[in-house]
């Protein structure tokens, strides 16, 4: 059984934005079932997102490509021979590291891949390019170009841009610009230092990369999803200058997030999304996986519970990934139904 919603059926939230893949013949129509009228897809290849933009176009959804500091095989393409500036990190992170690679029981001991760590250290299994690379900058501004050049694409959007130790990036280029930067700071206690250095350079090359995106084509909108999280300070995303900026309001795994810490992000998500720049909205994102055999599964009650704390804490867009899992089951189907305002505002 169902537990009701709250939200009264002319209400509901305005926008949901599905993470995910697949054939656009299979996937469109099936989103735009539900209720989805945007799609984010981790493939920038251009046969296909002329495709996918035809296809959601006739089921009116909009249509944006990812860019990730985890794509090496991206990187790979267009910079063959050339090694890709990786993010390091310490000795007492590297064996965290080790520790979670080398945990094959189900659940790897509640680690959490990027959300707000359970065990007391924890890190990105994913290896990530370095954010203070000049040329990992240039290698997304190219690929901006190329996924913008598709017509009709409605922007692009921000994925894994943060640390692999939620904290700061310890390779060399990074040390050094952060020695550079902290001669020009007034005396402050180095990890505090460390923290606001490695935040601020995170947020400038976002915002870069959202400039680049409007000067390449000035209608082009800009989403992203905060992640890994940045432990200093989790819900820093209202300091992008982006049009949609994602952040976790209900994570994937066990021990599932409660009703109340839902409210309070969505609180912050929402009530605060403006207060760096005027064009932000804030979404919420919620972790939907349907992988019994890798994952528990939250089911329609707690995913019901979860839409509705969103709801109650001011919430009016949401970005689910994947769009796949919820795609595959039709009682996860059903619950975003019923959460989101057709026909659209
Ligand atoms: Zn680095």
């Amino acid at each position: 059984m169902l537990a009701p919603p709250t939200v009264p059926a002319e209400g509901g939230f305005v926008q949901l934005t599905g993470w995910g893949g697949g054939e656009p013949e299979v996937i469109v129509p099936q989103a735009a079932e539900v209720g989805f009228n945007e799609i984010i897809v981790w493939n920038s290849d251009g046969d296909y997102l002329r495709r996918l933009v035809g296809v959601g176009h006739r089921h009116g959804i909009a249509i944006y490509a990812s860019l990730s500091l985890s794509d090496m095989s991206g990187w790979r393409k267009r910079r063959p021979g050339i090694e890709p500036p990786l993010q390091a990190m310490n000795a007492e992170e590297d064996a965290a590291l080790e520790r979670i690679a080398g945990d094959s029981s189900k659940g790897k001991s509640r680690y959490q891949y990027g959300g707000e760590p359970f065990q007391p250290i924890e890190v990105l299994t994913t290896p990530l390019l370095c954010p203070h690379s000049t040329g990992v900058r240039e290698f997304f501004e190219g690929q901006i170009c190329d996924i913008l050049a598709v017509p009709g694409v409605r922007g692009v959007a921000f994925d894994f841009f943060g640390y692999r130790n939620y904290r700061c990036c310890r390779c060399a280029r990074s040390v050094a610009a952060f020695e550079a930067w902290l001669r020009r700071q007034p005396p402050q206690p180095p990890e505090k230092a460390l923290e606001r250095f490695s935040l601020e350079t995170l947020v400038e090359f976002t915002n870069a990369l959202a400039r680049h995106a409007r000067s390449v084509r000035s209608d082009a909108k800009v989403q992203c999803h905060v992640y890994p999280v940045f432990l200093p300070d989790p819900l820093y995303g209202n300091r992008l200058d982006v049009d949609y900026c994602g952040q976790t309001a209900a994570w994937y795994f066990e021990p599932f997030w409660g009703p109340e810490k839902i409210r309070d992000y969505s609180r912050v998500i929402f009530g605060q999304e403006k207060k760096h720049f005027s064009r932000a909205e804030g979404v919420a994102l919620v972790g939907v996986y349907n992988r019994p055999e890798l994952y528990p599964v939250k089911g329609p009650d707690r995913l019901t519970q979860e839409l509705d704390a969103i709801l109650q804490g001011g919430g009016d867009r949401v970005q689910v990934c994947s769009l796949n899992d919820v795609l595959k089951d039709a009682a996860t189907r059903e619950v975003f139904r019923r959460f989101f305002q057709r026909p659209r505002p």
